[in-house]
């Protein structure tokens, strides 16, 4: 695929987000939240769901987890403009509550599209939902900040940068988390196959065998 026909499919991805009625949140949404970033981005940040910033603005991580999301990109030596950033969910769920099985269900080929489009090398799960989809098996507490490389591509959980906010004691490890990013990242590239453009099927975009590994600290 060229860039060209890359953005336009990024594009025409984004206008069906900010039509979509697949799920009950799209009557109470303001504005459906795609994503943003740059499509050849090494880095795909995907978080849980747009929060009431988010919202009224139309773009991922706006508000105060959004600042502190900043904060941590920094730690990490990493600019916001060059990652790709994104959520599970693409519409607010109404207070903030958690996203329900059969909205992530609605809304996982959006996702699938995104990973597909970025091909990144790294993915970045930002809290619980993100991280069940490809750290299943495992507690946020007991992997944050490790990674596991399937088919060339790394996958590291983070906790999510809003538990901070509301649990002053994470602020430390998630920014001691997102410190560790480089390294893993110089591993990712340093991989000489790089990761080959995924269809967007369910079984591509879901690293659903983990090389019988568990997620590893890196020194
Ligand atoms: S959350 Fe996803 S599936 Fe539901 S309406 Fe929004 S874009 Fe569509």
């Amino acid at each position: 695929m060229t860039p060209e026909e890359t953005t336009a499919r990024a594009d025409a991805l984004y206008t069906r987000v900010r039509g979509c009625e697949r799920c009950p949140l799209s009557r109470t949404r303001t504005n459906a939240v795609p994503g943003e970033g740059p499509l050849d981005s090494d880095i795909l940040f995907i978080g849980e769901a747009p929060g009431m910033n988010e919202d009224k603005q139309g773009r991922p991580f706006v508000g105060a987890a959004g600042k502190f999301l900043d904060e941590c990109l920094a730690a990490a030596g990493v600019s916001r403009e060059t990652t790709y950033i994104c959520n599970v969910l693409k519409c607010r769920p109404p207070s903030n509550r958690d996203p329900q099985p059969e909205e992530i269900a609605a809304c996982r080929d959006y996702l699938d599209e995104q990973i597909e489009l970025v091909s990144p090398r790294m993915i970045v799960t930002l809290g619980r939902y993100s991280m069940a989809r490809f750290f299943p098996e495992h507690k946020i507490s007991s992997v944050h900040g490790r990674w596991k490389e399937i088919d060339g591509r790394f996958y590291v959980p983070m906790y999510h940068p809003a538990a901070a906010l509301h649990q002053q004691s994470l602020r430390a490890t998630i920014l001691e988390d997102f410190g560790r990013l480089p390294r893993v990242l110089e591993r990712a590239r340093a991989l000489s196959t790089a990761p080959e453009p995924e269809p967007a099927t369910e079984s591509a975009a879901t690293p659903t065998e983990s090389t019988g590994s568990q997620p590893r600290l890196l020194d």
